[in-house]
């Protein structure tokens, strides 16, 4: 007999909880081999296809051979004057392409990889909860240490700086913030950023504000970037990503901007571990990021009709849910007598629907379950009848 192999995950992997999106994917699965018409509002990705001229421009760009070879490390200088311009007309932010902006292969990647650069074991990352579970994995692979900050209604679901003890804000190095918030879909007011910025400057503590959502935004409400509040460029920098803004979350682009120090630190975290982003992706999406703004707000405005036959569905129904000022999400209070879990288990049985627990995104979330509108409206119509039945 020859030997075997033992295989011995290392306890980062395997303290790992299930990652969210795995599980529900496994649920839906099961769901459709049964034979069942179901309808998926559990993730966040967009139904509507990459715009054509988009697609166009990487039907070019994927023949030119210099594109076949190794890109650069921190994104073709044409892609970072592309983002700088993009900034320009969407936030009125200037950025110096070469030291203000690194390519990201989707800003997942960064997210995960920047508390490599900063985060020591011992040190702490301030993470939100619920948020996008990848901000404390990303800590955890480093060796570090999360401290919650729960993002509850009371508040508008934005951390409450003041409960954080002084000891925690000795040792964080990095904060996570996210507006528009996936999953609450929460907006953050300037004198938030403000106040981050002040807390940020007294401890020493990097600002990583992920902004995926800057662009799906309703009743022409444009949020903040964090890089347009006073002095949050000497504190951190923004994620933001191709995804969502544009219907591409199978291509994977991303950028970070903001200062410039961070920004190096990151790039030397990735130059060590990929080599960018493939070329014709990026010409791609120079092309996308030069994207009339008509193109932008007819995206919006098929988000905004969804979300208001949800919104009021929901409402019919008797559920509670406020109503969006941006991103593609609900964020819904389960009925009494359901938990997040067995509200979207009930869901998904009695209606055929799929829905996000809100306890997936951390404990605070417990009580909620996250409905993203990436279906056609008749879709959601359907979804809203088949949860009046089931309720
Ligand atoms: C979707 C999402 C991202 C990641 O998007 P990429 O496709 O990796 O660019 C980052 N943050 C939040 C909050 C998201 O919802």
């Amino acid at each position: 007999m020859k030997p075997r192999l033992t295989v011995e995950l290392a306890k980062r992997v395997k303290n790992l909880p299930p990652y969210l999106f795995a599980t529900i994917d496994r649920l839906k699965n099961e769901t459709i081999s049964k034979g069942v018409d179901l309808i998926d509002m559990s993730v966040g990705d967009p139904d509507i296809p990459t715009p054509e001229h988009i697609v166009e421009a990487m039907k070019i760009a994927v023949e030119k051979p210099e594109h076949h070879r190794y890109p650069s490390y921190a994104g073709m200088l044409s892609f970072r004057e592309a983002v700088s311009e993009w900034y320009k007309h969407m936030f009125n932010v200037s950025l110096d392409a070469e030291s203000e902006i690194l390519s990201l292969i989707g800003s997942k990647e960064g997210i995960g990889h920047i508390p490599l650069a900063f985060i020591e074991p011992g040190t702490t990352a301030l993470v939100p909860s619920p948020g996008y579970p990848v901000y404390p994995i990303g800590v955890l692979f480093a060796g570090g240490e999360n401290y919650v900050m729960p993002l509850e209604e009371k508040n508008n679901f934005l951390p409450v700086f003041k409960s954080i003890p002084e000891n925690v804000l000795e040792n964080a190095r990095m904060m996570f913030l996210n507006y528009p918030n996936n999953p609450t879909s929460a907006v953050a007011p300037r004198h938030f950023f403000e106040e981050a910025i002040g807390l940020a400057k007294a401890h020493n503590i990097i600002v990583c504000h992920d902004a995926a959502y800057s662009e799906i935004f309703y009743d022409d409400e444009r949020p903040l970037s964090f890089l347009q509040v006073d002095g949050a460029r000497d504190v951190g920098i923004e994620f933001h990503s191709l995804s969502k803004t544009y219907n591409m979350t199978g291509w994977r682009i991303g950028f970070a901007v903001g200062n410039s120090e961070v920004i190096a630190g990151l790039g030397q975290i990735k130059t060590n571990l990929d080599s960018g982003v493939f070329q014709a992706i990026q010409e791609a999406s120079i092309v996308a990021l030069q994207t009339d703004d008509r193109l932008l707000s007819d995206i919006r405005a098929r988000y905004q009709e969804r979300r208001d036959v949800l919104y009021e569905g929901l409402n019919s129904v008797g559920m509670q849910v406020s109503k969006p000022k941006a991103t593609f999400y609900l964020w819904a209070e389960v009925p009494q007598g359901f938990d997040s879990s067995g509200f979207v288990v009930h869901l998904l049985e009695q209606a055929g629907v799929l829905t996000t627990p809100g306890n997936g995104f951390g404990s605070p979330g417990e009580g909620y379950v996250r409905f993203a509108v990436t279906v056609p409206e008749a879709r959601i119509e359907e979804a809203v009848e088949r949860i009046r039945k089931a309720l």
